[in-house]
């Protein structure tokens, strides 16, 4: 597969769709999922032009991983979660539905609603 520059993500990262943006630097960009499975659920994507994990770079996939762990600890903090689920997915067989490698963060908050 090769990488398709108009997917949503790429459009979000060029700033031609919009996002709520919550973190940026020179390799990444996190912002909230627009159909959160729970409250607080954000993406990390690399800036890099990969369609998924595998054809990231090493160092795309270092930045990546970095921006996903930081993100992690403070949507942690953030949403009093007693627990997050970080999950990635390579293909549209395994689930993937926008061709932009990136990282799901999703923090589980005992009692609180299930979005999807
Ligand atoms: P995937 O199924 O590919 O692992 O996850 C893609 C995620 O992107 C889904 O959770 C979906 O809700 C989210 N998403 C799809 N389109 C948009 C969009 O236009 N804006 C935002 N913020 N998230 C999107």
């Amino acid at each position: 597969m090769s990488y398709d520059p108009n997917n949503i993500f790429a459009k979000i990262l060029r700033g031609e769709a919009p996002a709520v943006r919550i973190y940026e630097d020179a390799d990444t960009l996190a912002f909230m999922d627009i159909m959160p499975e729970a409250d607080g659920h954000v993406l990390v994507i690399p800036k890099e032009p990969a369609e998924d994990l595998l054809a990231l770079s090493e160092a795309g996939a270092q930045a990546a991983i970095a921006t996903t762990r930081r993100l992690t600890i403070a949507v942690k903090h953030a949403m009093g979660a007693s627990g997050v689920r970080v999950a990635q997915f390579n293909g549209a067989d395994v689930g993937q539905t926008v061709p932009h490698c990136h990282f799901h963060i999703v923090p589980h908050v005992p009692g609180a609603p299930r979005r999807n």
